[in-house]
C-alpha cells in the first residue's frame, strides 16, 4: 500500500504531465507542434495558391502577383503535387487539392467533404469562373461533387475517383438578376426555366461562355462534359443566335455527350494530366456521338422520345 506522500507525488506527477503537455507540443517536442502546423499551413497555402486560411481573405490564383508567391508555386509543384491514378471509375487520387470558395465561386455544403481534385482541374474551375464574373460582374459558379481526399468510391457517383471529375452547376437567372444561391442545383425544363421555380431560368450567355472557357484552357485539356439533350440544344442554339462560328461550336460539341440524369448540372471531366503519367488512365469517353447523329437527334422529337423511351 502507498502511503499519503506518495499518492500526493503520484497525483502530482499526473497533473504536471497533463499541464506542460500542450506546451511541449506547441513548442513541437511531440512533433505534431507549431513547425509541423506551419509546414501543413505552407503546404496548404501553396497548392491553394488563392486563400488564406484563417484570413478570410481570397487571393486570385490567376495573376499571381509577388516574386515570394511565384516562387511558392514553383516549389509546390516539385514537393507535392497531385496524381491521378487509374481510370475515373476506378482510381484515386495522391496529394489531393481542396478547391477553395471565392467571389466567383460556390460550393455545394454538402460536396464540401467532395471538394479535392487534382491541381490541373481546381485551378481549371477557378480560371474559368473567374473569366465568366469578369465579363458578368457578380456571377458565382456553383460546384457540387469533385472527389474525396484519397479519391477512391464516392457515393452515388460511378467516376470522381481520381480527382479528374467535377459537377458543376448552370449559371441561373431571376428576375432580379445571377442568382447566386448553391444549396442546390438546378433542375432545368425544357422551356428552359427552372422546374418548380419558373420565375428562374437558365443562363444560356453564361453557361456558354462557361463551356467555352474550360475547353479553350491550355493548362488542363477537357475530355468531356455531359449535360441532358435539352439542356445542349438550348446552349448551342444560344450560340448561334449570337454569331459564334460554326466551327466553335463544333469543337464543343464534340466534346459534348448527352445523359437525362444531367439536367441541374454539368459534369466535366479532365484528360490525365501530362505529368501524372504513366499513373493516370484516360478511359473512353461515355457515348459519344457524331456530329449527324446531333443534327438527325434535334430535328425529330419523335426520335428523341424513342430514345429516351428506349434507354428507361
Ligand atoms: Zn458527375
Amino acid at each position: 500500500m502507498f502511503s499519503l506522500g506518495r499518492w500526493v507525488l503520484v497525483v502530482g506527477l499526473c497533473l504536471g504531465m497533463w499541464v506542460t503537455r500542450p506546451i511541449a507540443r506547441a513548442e513541437g517536442r511531440f512533433g505534431g507542434g507549431e513547425r509541423g502546423g506551419i509546414e501543413r499551413k505552407a503546404i496548404h497555402h501553396n497548392h491553394k495558391g488563392r486563400k488564406v486560411r484563417g484570413a478570410g481573405r481570397s487571393r486570385e490564383i490567376q495573376g499571381v502577383g509577388t516574386r515570394e508567391r511565384e516562387e511558392e508555386a514553383v516549389v509546390e509543384v516539385d514537393s507535392g503535387d497531385s496524381v491521378s491514378v487509374g481510370r475515373p471509375r476506378r482510381g484515386r487520387l495522391i496529394g489531393g487539392i481542396p478547391l477553395e470558395e471565392s467571389e466567383c465561386l460556390a460550393i455545394k455544403a454538402s460536396s464540401f467533404p467532395h471538394r479535392f481534385a487534382t491541381f490541373e482541374l481546381v485551378h481549371l474551375l477557378s480560371r474559368a469562373a473567374n473569366h465568366v464574373a469578369e465579363r458578368w460582374p457578380g456571377s458565382r459558379l456553383c460546384v457540387g461533387d469533385l472527389s474525396r481526399e484519397g479519391g477512391g468510391r464516392l457515393g452515388r457517383h460511378r467516376s470522381h475517383r481520381s480527382g479528374r471529375d467535377a459537377d458543376i452547376g448552370f449559371y441561373i437567372t431571376g428576375p432580379e438578376g445571377p442568382v447566386h444561391s448553391c444549396e442546390r442545383f438546378w433542375d432545368i425544363g425544357r422551356n428552359g426555366r427552372v422546374r418548380k421555380r419558373p420565375e428562374l431560368r437558365l443562363d444560356e450567355e453564361r453557361t456558354w461562355e462557361l463551356l467555352r472557357a474550360l475547353s479553350e484552357d491550355q493548362t488542363a485539356r477537357v475530355q468531356q462534359f455531359i449535360i441532358a439533350r435539352h439542356v445542349w440544344s438550348r446552349l448551342r442554339a444560344e450560340a448561334i443566335n449570337r454569331g459564334v462560328s460554326m466551327s466553335e461550336i463544333e469543337k464543343i460539341e464534340s466534346l459534348v455527350s448527352t445523359d437525362r440524369r444531367h439536367r441541374n448540372h454539368i459534369h466535366l471531366r479532365i484528360a490525365c494530366p501530362p505529368s501524372d503519367m504513366p499513373s493516370c488512365t484516360d478511359g473512353p469517353a461515355l457515348r459519344r456521338r457524331s456530329r449527324r447523329a446531333w443534327r438527325s437527334a434535334a430535328s425529330s422529337k419523335f426520335r428523341m422520345k424513342k430514345r429516351v423511351e428506349a434507354r428507361r
